[in-house]
């Protein structure tokens, strides 16, 4: 099959530190390719797939994170490629202007929702309900908003390859991600703090709200020596650091529409420590390859327990549950099943004049 695969623009394909969505889409254009699929990959350089690649724009503008110019010239100029590239299907991850404008191509589009739902959010994407298919990536988030053309629910991979799988752990808590208030950084710090364990904390900072987040709400308990902020980690780093760590402390505090994270974390044999919010019980089985609570207060209760969990087990369920090969069969039934439909369902107009 001829697939274009057409990412976000803001992060290069794999990403150097963090960029969830950019390390599954890497995964599932390698892949693809290794499984016999002529694969385009449509994104910002630089870039390192086993995929065909179009460079939309040179340099990933990841300090334009938002800025509309930067999508528009990065989606507009891989659709009207797209247009007359002879593709059989379209996979978009690029966020709202894939769909906006996917009525507009002559080849079915598949869109991958890899955020949470808003009722904003939620108008946007029924409003195009009728131009490209939809998947999921967790049942919780595809039940948040059931009216969408669903063509599935793909659970996101990880490279279990690359996560070291260590059973001797550290003495010291993890917490991976985005620093803010959604991820709930503080909460994880204040576990810490009351269990009395050593938190390293490693990702990156938004400017603006996350980054005054940051600053009144985790620089006060910053101490350099049992809770430590580390800054963005390259992959290498993050696989060092959470393999040794005995468990990671995942606190959100909003509807979670996946948290690659903690998919990694298991693949390197590390248990989860998590507040119950969006897909984390999809992700993490409670009492075997972590513990969940309702509460950061009702979590803290299970630190001193985590020596009961085999990191053996968490391994096992990374291996079973997030395999590469499973997400790129999924998602290959997924593109089959939306161009056998094509163009009668989702262009009936077009089938009438065909
Ligand atoms: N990440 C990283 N280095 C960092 C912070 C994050 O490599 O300093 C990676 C993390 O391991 C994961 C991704 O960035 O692969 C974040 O994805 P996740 O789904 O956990 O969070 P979200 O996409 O919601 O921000």
């Amino acid at each position: 099959m001829r697939v274009a695969m057409l990412a976000p623009v803001w992060i290069p394909i794999p990403p150097e530190g963090y960029g969830g969505i950019e390390r599954v889409i890497k995964l599932l254009v390698d892949e693809l390719v290794r499984m016999g699929e002529d694969v385009t990959l449509f994104a910002a350089g630089p870039c390192r797939t086993r995929a065909w690649q179009r460079i939309m724009l040179d340099e990933a503008p990841t300090y334009h994170m938002g800025e509309t110019l930067y999508d528009a010239l990065h989606v507009g100029r891989a659709y009207r490629e797209i247009y007359t590239g002879g593709f059989d299907i379209v996979h978009d991850h690029s966020g709202f202007l894939g769909p906006a404008f996917a009525g507009m191509l002559p080849v079915p589009v598949v869109h991958t929702l890899h955020g949470p739902f808003t009722p904003e959010i939620r108008r946007f994407y029924e409003a195009f309900k009728d131009d490209c298919y939809y998947v999921a990536i967790s049942r919780r988030q595809l039940e948040s908003c059931p009216g969408l053309n669903y063509l599935g629910m793909v659970p996101n991979a990880v490279d279990v390859d690359e996560h070291r799988y260590l059973g001797e752990k550290g003495d010291y808590l993890i917490c991976v991600g985005r620093i803010c208030e959604a991820k709930g950084t503080e909460q994880a710090v204040l576990l810490a703090r009351e269990t009395g364990n050593r938190l390293l904390l490693a990702g990156k900072i938004d400017p603006g709200r996350d980054r005054d987040y940051f600053e009144s709400r985790v620089v006060p308990h910053l101490d350099g020596k049992m809770i430590l902020y580390l800054g963005e980690v390259s992959q290498e780093e993050k696989v060092r650091l959470v393999s040794r760590a005995r468990a990671l402390l995942f606190t959100v505090q909003w509807e979670e529409p996946f948290g690659l994270v903690m998919a990694e974390a298991l693949a390197c044999g590390t248990p989860v420590l998590a507040t119950r919010w969006g897909a984390v019980p999809e992700v993490v089985e409670h009492g075997v390859t972590g513990f969940l609570a309702d509460s950061p207060r009702e979590l803290a209760s299970y630190v001193e327990r985590i020596d009961e969990l085999d990191p053996l087990d968490c391994r096992r369920a990374a291996e079973e549950h997030f395999s590469p090969g499973a997400m790129a069969a999924s998602y290959l039934d997924i593109y089959h099943y939306a161009s056998d439909m094509h163009p009668t369902r989702l262009w009936p107009h077009r089938a009438h004049t065909a």
